[in-house]
């Protein structure tokens, strides 16, 4: 094989993507900060052997002028899709006016998390073997397949060892690939097989599974996931902070916790410092904003509250966002009284109030070494960390 034949690729972007039920096609759909098909493009212009890229639209594409200028350089774009797939490919091969004996790959604009490793590999496995036509990535079949009648009754389990699932890109010779894809296109789905179609031998080279083909909604959060997407990934942490006054004639209220000591904190609820920390820490994971805003101290409505409840109901706002509790760890700073007895009980409460397993939450106390306002029984501090994670509303 010789070293000059040049390596080109086409992406395929002239789809419609009506299983999306977008207002545009899904190749401009936003995975983060950018439509897939840049991202796609990005990718195949991280595979360092090709010599030429081609992007192939619709002529009546009216998103394409919107990004075009963002193509990273010497990406061409060719305004000359058709209604089948296999046409705009041969239309995109002859209008980019490829080297006849050029390999191309041809990609798919609705896999943008394809990565340029898999895509060396691919090219490797192809120039290495003289005896075939070309090469796919594909993945091996993981599922068990069942084959089924027209009332969806299983009518046999399908032996899956020697079935894979084809990805692309799929790279072939140009001109062979013009040829294949201008005959009879009935059955043919992909490039390789109007390929096989031709008797020509085509390899499978394994890909990555991360290599999927965005078609349905969910797809595309996966998408977004792999590519980085920081907005989509399903956790926050929150942090909250509280302090109260210890006085005298008050009960002394922590986790929702009546604990006897001759002190009790100071407040216009409860007080329950340790459950105003965890309340900020879900707000903070929310993005709600904090305590003050939801409960206004100068509101008469909230005189007295119980701070469980409050947070029951900030865990309710949360949940209604889309956001649950996975875990919450706090400390509580003060020196007296001793607060290991009662942890177990707080711990109980607290987790009741998130909606989680005991388990998930985790109470620590620790005294001030005698420093300070709070080392001198003077007020409570508590801290706490919250974690939340993204539900199905
Ligand atoms: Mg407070």
């Amino acid at each position: 094989m010789s070293d000059k034949t040049s390596i080109v690729s086409l992406i395929c972007a002239a789809g419609v993507g009506s299983r999306m039920k977008l207002d545009r096609p899904k190749q401009y759909m936003k995975l983060g900060a950018d439509p897939m098909l840049l991202h796609t493009i990005r990718a195949m212009k991280d595979v360092e052997r090709l010599d030429d890229i081609v992007v192939v639209v619709s002529p009546t594409d009216p998103y394409i002028d919107e990004i075009a200028d963002r193509f990273p350089e010497g990406v061409r774009l060719l305004r000359c899709g058709g209604k089948e797939r296999a046409e705009s490919v041969v239309n995109g091969l002859i209008a980019a006016n490829f080297p006849r004996d050029a390999w191309v790959l041809v990609h798919d604009a609705a896999r943008p998390c394809v990565r340029p490793a898999e895509v060396g590999k691919l090219i490797d496995a192809v120039l290495s073997d003289e005896t075939v036509a070309g090469g796919i990535l594909a993945a091996p079949v993981a599922d068990t397949i069942k084959r089924v009648d027209a009332n969806r009754r299983i009518l046999e389990t399908v032996p899956r060892g020697d079935l894979w699932r084809a990805a692309t890109p799929q790279m072939f010779r140009v001109h062979e690939l013009i040829e294949a894809l201008s005959g009879n296109l009935t059955g043919v789905t992909d490039e390789a097989s109007a390929m096989e179609r031709l008797g020509k031998s085509v390899k499978i080279v394994q890909g990555r599974t991360t290599n999927i083909k965005v078609t349905e909604p969910a797809d595309a959060v996966l998408a977004s996931l792999l590519l980085g997407d920081t907005a989509v990934v399903p956790f926050r942490v929150g942090q909250g902070y509280d302090s109260h006054r210890l006085v005298e004639g008050r009960p002394l209220i922590l986790g929702g916790v009546h604990i006897p000591f001759e002190l009790g904190l100071d407040g216009h609820s409860d007080a329950d410092v340790l459950l105003h920390a965890i309340t900020d820490a879900v707000l903070g994971a929310a993005g709600l904003g904090d305590i003050g805003r939801h409960f206004p101290p100068t509101d008469m409505k909230w005189k007295g509250a119980d701070s469980g409840k409050l947070l029951a109901e900030i865990v309710r706002l949360a949940r209604e966002k889309g956001w649950q509790v996975v875990n919450c760890d706090a400390t509580i700073i003060t020196e007296r009284p001793k607060i290991g007895p009662h942890v177990p009980a707080m711990e109980a409460s607290v987790a009741k109030l998130l909606g989680v397993d005991e388990e998930l939450v985790n109470l620590k106390a620790k005294t001030n070494e005698k420093m300070d306002a709070v080392g001198r029984l003077e007020g409570m501090m508590a801290h706490a960390v919250v974690l939340m994670t993204r539900v199905e509303r």
